[in-house]
């Protein structure tokens, strides 16, 4: 909701006023009782089946048992190429005392009825899957006889006793007529489908998938494949929404991004009650738009509302209602928030109508090693990484908002504070919820500085089957998880203020340093700014100095390039300086958006953002590698792949020296 160009000023304090309401119209819940109420309305049975020819059956859920119609196999069935035999005829056969038995006119293939009747002293020449003839009751391999044929009738020497049933398997011995072939809500694969088609099934009657609307709204929101336009996001809602829906069984209906606009969320919101089961919107939800959704949702039907406002964080706005038996959602705008809200309420809810089981949680015990406040009187949930240590798991947060895309897919899991909780101690003990798939541990952990160039390095790792897991937490951070025996491996580019020389005091007994790459440090800048255009970095920055008018961009302490900042600074503290983001791109980004007119950021990224460059230094990116972990094979392979010409042809390709 962004105000007229040229507001009046009455006009732009009503706009101040929506957009600071906040959250004056939420009624928070706890987590629980949102979920009673929401689950005391709804109708969470399977929904009614449908009948899907096998091949289109595939990971559909079974609505009704399915009862074997016929034997598999149909028949007693021969197991080897060999002969029908008595087993009696066969008593005592052995190398050296050998039993005939005449033939008869008869060779059994697969698919052949048998038509002689096997007699005693005789046997019928039969294949693997062929029907066992009358009066047989055991198969001898071919392996074990030797065919006679002297001019007499053909006959066998059977030179190993067998006994009845052998080589044989019966009739229904798979499956048995009238047996409970598949169990309802069992989730049909390749296996469900063959045994199917074993009984000459060609159809099977499968739980209607729930349809789901998903919809978003947000005048801010474009579809990806549109130009990024200033203000503007992709709807990444929209996108993850339908996947998880997919995911939990449903069938995902597309109503794209709706403006914030009452009449047009409106008719969208009637548009996909009417045609789908469930609807799921995001946006519209927090402080900037009011209670927009919530506004629309209110007059749609009853029940109506049931919950909006639940005591977690994050999904505060959340809102839940019923309209006319079909569950409405509005998850918070935020990515974060929206797919975790999703997973809470939305997902058990589709998995239940479409038939699946409840899906069981896996919990892990983790050490959290840092301190982390919370709000009291909200349940928080805390996204984090898993790393493996001599001591046990240790859960890192993963330390993004609500507002990031990733927070929850880079995360392997979650954990709660209590509502009633101020903090989390550090080196509490905590149970976390694993998220997804819990693939298998990393081979390697890096904890620290991140660079683009590493991913090339975790590229190469990844070709050679080695599982690296990269959490970034700063230069400052991987020094102190190295000398906690945290990772393996800390990338970090610190410069000692004394000597001027990078990384090398950071060494300890137990730490080791292997030498990375160079990246340059420089000044960035619009192209065409003419008061640095040309120049050095030196005289860059003293018009710079000279100039209130002029903003610069700093960095977040603890990072190298504050230190570098600070040291061409010399105490100096211009306007801009307050503003720390934590990257070289958030830099990059303020200065090609005009939000600040410089900044110290390294070559590539003054690159990929098309801005001017006057180098400064050069910085030292190295790898602090933990001693007591340096034969593991994990971490040879990292030291493999940086002396490797390709990965480091690769990294210069980036602009880095090495
Ligand atoms: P809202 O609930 O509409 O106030 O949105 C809160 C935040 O989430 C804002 O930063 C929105 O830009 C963002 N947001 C809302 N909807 C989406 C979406 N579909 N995809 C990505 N971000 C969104
Ligand atoms: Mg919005």
């Amino acid at each position: 909701m962004s105000p007229d160009p040229k507001p009046t000023r009455t006009a732009l304090v009503d706009a101040i006023r929506r957009a600071a309401r906040q959250e004056q119209f939420l009624k928070v819940v706890s987590a629980a009782e949102a979920r009673r109420r929401f689950e005391a309305r709804l109708d969470r049975t399977p929904l009614d089946g449908e009948s899907l020819p096998l091949a289109a059956a595939l990971s559909r859920v079974i609505a009704a048992d399915v009862i074997a119609p016929i034997d598999t196999p149909p028949f007693d069935r021969a197991n080897v190429d060999g002969f029908a035999v008595r087993a009696a005829d066969t008593l005592g056969a052995g190398p050296n005392t050998p039993k005939r038995l005449t033939l008869n006119r008869e060779v059994i293939a697969c698919g052949i009825a048998p038509a002689v009747e096997v007699a005693s002293g005789t046997a019928t020449t039969i294949a693997t899957g062929g029907v066992i003839p009358r009066g047989a009751d055991a198969v001898v391999m071919i392996e074990h006889t030797e065919l006679i044929d002297d001019g007499a009738a053909p006959a066998i020497d059977v030179h190993r006793a067998v006994t009845s049933g052998q080589f044989i398997s019966y009739a229904g011995s798979d499956i048995a007529r009238g047996e409970t072939l598949l169990r309802r809500g069992t989730q049909i694969g390749s296996r469900e489908i063959g045994m199917l088609a074993a009984c000459g099934l060609t159809s099977i009657e499968v739980v209607r998938r729930p349809r789901v609307a998903v919809l978003s709204t947000g005048d801010e929101l474009l579809q990806p494949g549109q130009p990024l336009r200033p203000g503007g996001v992709y709807d990444s809602n929209g996108a993850i929404i339908a996947a998880a829906v997919v995911e939990a069984g449903g069938e995902a209906v597309s109503f794209g991004a709706v403006a914030d606009d009452e009449a047009a969320l409106e008719a969208a919101m009637h548009g996909a009650l009417e045609s789908c089961d469930i609807v799921v919107m995001s946006g519209g939800t927090s402080k900037g738009a009011g209670d927009l959704s919530h506004r629309v949702v209110s007059r749609l039907g009853r029940p109506g509302i049931l919950v909006h406002g639940v005591a977690l964080k994050p999904g505060k706005p959340l809102c839940l209602a019923v309209i006319k038996e079909k569950p409405l959602i509005v998850l918070p705008g935020f990515p974060t928030s929206a797919i975790f809200t999703f997973h809470t309420f939305v997902a058990p809810l589709i998995r239940a109508r479409a038939g699946l089981p409840v899906e069981a949680a896996h919990t892990v015990t983790a050490r959290v090693p840092v301190r982390i406040p919370s709000e009291l009187g909200r349940e928080e949930f805390v996204l984090v990484s898993l790393v493996g240590a001599d001591g046990g798991l240790i859960a890192f947060p993963t330390g993004k908002g609500s507002g990031a895309v990733t927070a929850f897919s880079q995360a392997d899991g979650f954990f709660a504070i209590d509502a009633l909780a101020s903090a989390l101690d550090a080196d509490s003990q905590v149970e976390v919820t694993l998220i997804g798939k819990s693939e298998r541990a990393p081979d390697l952990v890096i904890m620290g500085s991140h660079d683009i160039a590493l991913d090339v390095v975790v590229g190469a790792l990844a070709e050679r089957g080695v599982r690296a897991r990269t959490v970034a937490v700063g230069s400052l951070g991987g020094v102190s998880a190295a000398s906690r025996g945290e990772c393996d491996i800390a990338p970090v580019h610190l410069v000692d203020a004394a000597t001027g020389v990078y990384n090398k005091h950071l060494l300890t007994p137990d730490l080791a340093l292997i030498p990375g790459w160079r990246r340059m440090q420089g000044f960035v800048f619009r192209p065409g700014d003419a008061r640095f255009e040309g120049r050095t970095a030196e005289a860059a920055l003293q018009a710079a100095l000279a100039d209130p008018a002029i903003l610069m961009v700093n960095r977040n302490a603890g990072s190298g390039t504050r230190a570098l900042i600070d040291s061409l600074l010399r105490g100096a503290k211009p306007a801009g300086y307050a503003n720390q983001p934590r990257s070289h791109n958030a830099v990059a980004a303020a200065v090609a958006q005009d939000r600040a007119d410089w900044g110290v950021a390294i070559v590539p990224v003054a690159r990929l953002y098309g801005l001017g460059f006057l180098p400064i230094a050069p910085e030292h990116y190295d790898f602090l590698v933990v001693e007591a972990r340096r034969e593991r094979p994990a971490v040879q392979d990292f030291i493999d792949a940086l002396k490797d010409e390709a990965t480091r042809g690769r990294i210069r390709a980036l602009g880095m020296e090495l």
